[in-house]
């Protein structure tokens, strides 16, 4: 294997890298307001109809201004990339692989900059950041490396006779539709694209309308590092009228979509209505911790509160709901709600800041709904209000992390809320929590804290998730990395069957042939 993890984070001086950070904040903070273009067919398309960009943390501060793309210009931009893709799709895959491994690099040169842009446009802390750029960077670099050590992906087949030579050669399928959503806006987008580009398909990626900035970022790279002219096309706007339109499009051949269950469905709708092609699902979760009876309590509540409320729980990892055994459930929620309410909420770019702002209005009326209901029908330990932060973040997005006690089957113990928002509930024996952690939708991500080794061994067994976690003080639901955690929705979470950050992904951007010569 050609790939080596490169996530300078784990083992950073801390206060260099935060002296660091201030440095490229200040930096981009001089250059804030800039407008940018769409790029369709290979170039800038300024249609004057703009996008804002804004901090969801100030929302007045106004980062950049990003000139939409018409709905009339996706037919010219599908038409674009079935041009250039002829020319990338004939290209050596080597050269690919060459391409795509130099803009990584770039995106690791501009790590901070780009961190930087996505704290003040998401509302990430800084090392969440951080790890989002590094995270793009290992993903273009682990997606290349499955291309080089399947050569390709063309190789010899049995023979039938000794006349024949048979191959097996997998070929691109031609334009994607590329989808990402709002939270991972650099890795998501990148991580996708990545698989269809180097599968030999050209991309027209319709960026998060929250994250047009991300984006931007993105596309720069893959034109520095040498991408032909058309072969990624950026179309910035609306994800119900620009996006719906591009997945429509007759001359789409695949989409990849990461973001919600609901859009999810819809596209896949769309796309079953016309010719068969592949529809790339990865989708939301609402998942599960147990904690057994004999866990580390510390080690459990560490873990929960990490996966709960990094990112404002806006993961779609996050830890959701908590089963936790009846004997630790008092001591448990004591001793979560009291690190809930001790969480340092505000300005997401600042050193001291461990939770920023949800990401705009609409989420923190989605907040508001949730705490009315859990009012109702549940005990509020920690949190339940929206927080006024003073100062240039006044206005801003921000509410309070929630820990609440809710029976099992509740609606907010199965539906997504993507908030700051965990719900906390008992049980009696381990078959129990079990049943209850899979007693739901979705299957994205689930974690046991246990010092039985049966335990975990049983859970391991009998989750119904795709990806597990064990006694992770750092995560009990949430951390994932290319080449180490492959990614992999079940049930209503996904519907590729192979994860992001997996050794299959880059295969499923392409159609296998038969080639068989006398
Ligand atoms: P979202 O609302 O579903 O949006 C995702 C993307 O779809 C955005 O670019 C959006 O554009 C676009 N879109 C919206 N309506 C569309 C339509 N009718 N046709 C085509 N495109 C459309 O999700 P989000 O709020 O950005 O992200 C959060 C969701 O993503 C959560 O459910 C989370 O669990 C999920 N997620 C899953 C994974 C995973 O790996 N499984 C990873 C990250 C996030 P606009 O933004 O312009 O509306």
């Amino acid at each position: 294997m050609t790939f080596r993890i490169t996530y300078s984070v784990l083992d950073a001086d801390l206060s260099e890298l935060h002296r660091q950070f201030d440095a490229a904040l200040m930096d981009v903070r001089g250059g804030l307001g800039g407008e940018y273009p769409s790029w369709v067919g290979g170039t800038a398309l300024r249609s004057g109809d703009l996008l804002e960009s804004r901090n969801p943390a100030a929302p007045e501060e106004v980062l950049g201004r990003f000139h939409r793309t018409p709905v009339a210009e996706v037919d010219r931009a599908v038409r674009g990339a079935r041009s250039a893709q002829r020319v990338w799709g004939a290209t050596h895959w080597a050269e690919r692989v060459r391409i795509l491994r130099r803009a990584a690099d770039l995106l690791s040169e501009r790590r901070l900059v780009l961190a930087a842009r996505m704290t003040l446009e998401v509302g990430k802390s800084r090392l969440e950041s951080l790890g989002d750029v590094e995270e793009s960077a290992d993903l273009l670099r682990y997606y290349a490396s499955q291309l080089e050590e399947a050569q390709g992906f063309a190789r010899p087949m049995a023979r039938l006779s000794p006349h024949e030579d048979t191959r097996s050669v997998l070929r691109p399928y031609g334009v994607f539709a590329v989808i990402s959503p709002f939270n991972f806006p650099l890795a998501l987008a990148a991580g996708m694209s990545a698989g269809a580009l180097l599968g030999g398909n050209a991309v027209i990626l319709k960026p998060s309308e929250e994250t047009p900035w991300c984006a931007e970022g993105l596309h720069q790279a893959l034109v520095d590092a040498g991408l032909p002219d058309g072969v990624f096309q950026v179309l910035h706007g609306e994800g119900e009228t620009l996006g719906a339109a591009l997945v429509r499009h007759p001359g789409i051949d695949g989409v990849t979509f990461t973001g919600s269950r609901a859009v999810g469905a819809d596209i896949q709708q769309r796309l079953l209505a016309g010719r068969p092609r592949p529809c790339l699902l990865e989708l939301g979760g609402k998942n599960p911790a147990i904690v057994c009876r004999d866990a580390d309590l510390e080690a459990a509540v560490d873990g929960c509160y990490r996966s709960a409320f990094g990112l404002s729980g806006q993961k779609c990892s996050a830890l959701s709901r908590i089963y936790v055994h009846e004997d630790l459930r008092a001591d448990f929620l004591a001793r979560l709600a009291r690190k809930a309410r001790e969480t340092a909420v505000g300005d997401p770019s600042l050193a001291s800041v461990y939770m920023g702002p949800v990401i705009n209005a609409a989420a923190v009326r989605r907040f508001e709904q949730a705490v009315t209901e859990a009012r109702r029908e549940g005990v509020i330990h920690a949190g339940g209000e929206q927080l006024r932060i003073g100062g240039a973040q006044a206005g801003g997005h921000f509410v309070a992390p929630t820990v609440v006690e809710l029976p099992h089957g509740h609606r907010l113990m199965r539906e997504e809320l993507f908030l700051p928002f965990v719900g906390v509930t008992g049980f009696r024996s381990l078959e129990q929590a079990v049943e209850q952690a899979n007693d739901c939708e979705y299957g994205l991500t689930a974690g046991i804290f246990s010092q039985r080794p049966e335990d975990v061994e049983f859970f391991m067994d009998q989750a119904e998730a795709g990806v597990l976690y064990a006694n992770r003080r750092t995560g009990a639901t949430t951390g994932a990395w290319p080449g180490v955690q492959p990614f992999c929705g079940w049930k209503a979470s996904g519907s590729t069957g192979k994860g992001g950050c997996g050794p299959y992904y880059v295969a499923q951007f392409m159609r296998e042939q038969s080639q068989t010569r006398m």
